[in-house]
């Protein structure tokens, strides 16, 4: 909370007693007030305009303080519950993969999360896929139910297992039962712990040393971000929806049941946060009607989920992050890209995620 500046405090005050969500809707107004005192990390001079050595020299601080609050943020080991029977899909099979966090949320409640398995009837050598979707899979809030929608023909998922890639599903967007542990751990961190415990259980299950590339969606994408810096198996990133303005989304921007579970509270920038994994090669895909990418409509009209938006993206924020970025990954010959497709927010790019395994191959980074 101590984040939070007057308008924001009074809306999750209202959400924290049981007020009807109107309450915030009806706060006049679009820009949101956010007080900066308590973050810490942006990108330098150096990281960016300077060496290699200096890049790396920047990254301790913050990569300490993300790892400290990534293991904290959960210490239960899950338990296998249960491995369902392998259903036949077309191309692969998918397996339940059923996972026990003993009294890991706030009411001391046991957490499921249930994983998915897809195995190939033709897989291909070279590194699996750990994928996350956003709240579209969920309807807005997940309870750790198996990520299906990633499997449903033509999705990401099923497209990607079809073509002989192992892809390990892994729920997301879990708030409600965390809400307690998100107001110090933000909540990409907390869901890719979670995502990092259960992937070291589905690890047996795979050939020895199976390395990973993690296949991001919307605010999946988030989490995906945060498991690629955490873990070294996970050798590289691709992410769809999920590269947009922090600044522009805490002036401008409220889902009001789940306000901050985009954010990253220490940090003044996403672009900071993505830099953490670097050289990893990164692909960032983003839909040309995406509200959150650039060429939006100047205003999204506010209704009772949402707060509306009194500008869109600008430039410096969105493609000025990507040339950062760029600027730091050339530092180490490494590979970047920024695909722009035809699709919406959550709408993934499958033929540019493979030309990227292409490329990854190609230079051998497996
Ligand atoms: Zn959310």
């Amino acid at each position: 909370m101590t984040v939070l500046a007057n308008y924001s405090f009074r809306c999750l005050g209202a959400l924290a007693v049981g007020a009807i969500i109107s309450i915030c809707a009806a706060t006049p107004g679009y820009a949101f007030d956010w007080d900066y005192s308590h973050v810490k990390y942006d990108l330098t001079t150096d990281a960016v305009l300077g060496s290699a050595q200096d890049f790396q020299a920047w990254t301790s601080e913050p990569r300490k303080y993300l790892k400290e609050k990534f293991e904290a943020a959960i210490t239960i080991e899950p338990q296998v519950v249960a491995v369902g029977k392998p259903r036949a899909m077309v191309g692969y099979t998918l397996t339940d993969v059923d996972l026990l966090f003993p009294a890991v949320e706030k009411n001391g409640s046991d957490l499921h999360m249930v994983l998915l398995l897809a195995r190939p009837n033709r897989p291909k050598d070279g590194p699996a896929i750990v994928a996350m979707n956003g709240h579209g899979e969920v309807g807005g809030e997940g309870h750790g139910q198996a990520p299906e929608g990633l499997f449903k023909p033509g999705a990401q998922g099923d497209k990607l297992a079809r073509d002989g890639f192992t892809v390990i599903g892994i729920p997301d967007a879990i708030h409600e039962p965390f809400s307690e542990l998100a107001k110090t751990v933000d909540y990409p961190v907390i869901w890719a712990r979670l995502a990092d415990r259960s992937l070291d259980k589905i690890k047996p299950m795979l050939p020895e040393g199976q390395k990973f590339i993690a296949l991001g969606n919307a605010v999946g994408g988030l989490s995906s971000l945060v498991l690629t810096a955490m873990r070294d198996d996970v050798i590289a990133l691709a992410n769809n929806g999920a590269f947009f303005s922090l600044e522009q989304t805490r002036r401008e921007y409220r889902i009001y049941t789940h306000p901050f579970c985009h954010d990253f509270r220490a940090f003044f920038t996403y672009t900071a946060v993505y830099a953490l994994i670097a050289p990893k090669p990164l692909l960032i895909e983003e839909g040309k009607t995406d509200a959150l990418w650039l060429g939006a409509p100047q205003q999204l009209k506010p209704n009772d989920w949402f707060s509306g938006t009194k500008r869109g993206p600008i430039s410096d924020e969105i493609i000025g992050a990507y040339l950062q970025l760029k600027q730091i990954w050339s530092k180490f010959d490494a590979p970047i890209a920024l695909d722009i497709h035809d699709g919406g927010h959550e709408d993934f790019d499958i033929p540019a995620f493979k030309s990227f395994v292409g490329q990854l191959q190609a230079t051998h980074i497996q």
